[in-house]
């Protein structure tokens, strides 16, 4: 069976709940967007049309080119993903994921790390980290591609081919208040 190439977000859902991973590869089903989702994508798109006019100062950078919506594919990694901006400046090029949150959840902080091992493979450059712009406070975090957290990236996707490798149908998520949001409720008989 021929690998598949993983998307960036499989890693985000992978660690809000391996089930999800199941119901995208093993046995496909079809998702229903929760109201909370389809508030968020509108969110994410004015951000997008904000962003242009916004000063890189909130980044830490003076000067410096940004890109939108760029798609990243490495094969050397089985990955890819649509990123929401980058921006290039004198001393290197940095990923932007933008989260409509007040604060970065571990899933999101793993995936603006894959995105920063797309760019980098994208841009034939090193990268040394992104940032991960909070839509409600307008703030950003800045994530450093450590190779502690590079590696962790890494045995993620692992662990994502492994699970759609042996068709797993992973236990339920540990944290039960995801499941109230989640868009495959449906198909889990065993959750409330
Ligand atoms: S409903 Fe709960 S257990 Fe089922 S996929 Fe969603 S988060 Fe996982």
């Amino acid at each position: 069976m021929m690998e598949p190439i993983l998307k960036v977000s499989d890693i985000k859902q992978y660690l809000y709940c391996p089930r999800i991973i199941y119901f995208t590869y093993v046995l496909p089903v079809e998702k229903r967007a929760t109201p909370k989702m389809e508030i968020g994508k509108e969110e994410h798109l004015k951000t997008a049309r904000l962003e242009g006019r916004r000063r890189l100062r909130s980044y830490g950078f003076e000067e410096g080119k940004r890109f939108f919506n760029v798609y990243l594919f490495s094969s050397r990694l089985g990955l890819e993903g649509v990123l929401d901006m980058y921006v290039a400046v004198s001393r290197g090029s940095f990923p932007v994921d933008f989260k409509n949150t007040y604060r970065p959840a571990v899933n999101h902080k793993y995936q603006l790390l894959a995105y920063t091992l797309l760019l980098e493979d994208h841009l034939r450059q090193p990268v040394r980290g992104g940032f991960i712009y909070l839509i409600p406070s307008r703030h950003t975090v800045y994530i450093e591609a450590t190779p502690e957290a590079r590696l962790y990236t890494k045995r993620l996707m692992g662990a994502i081919r492994s699970l759609i490798r042996r068709e797993h149908f992973p236990a339920v998520s540990r944290s039960r208040g995801r499941c109230a949001d989640c868009e495959y409720k449906n198909y889990c008989g065993d959750v409330g």
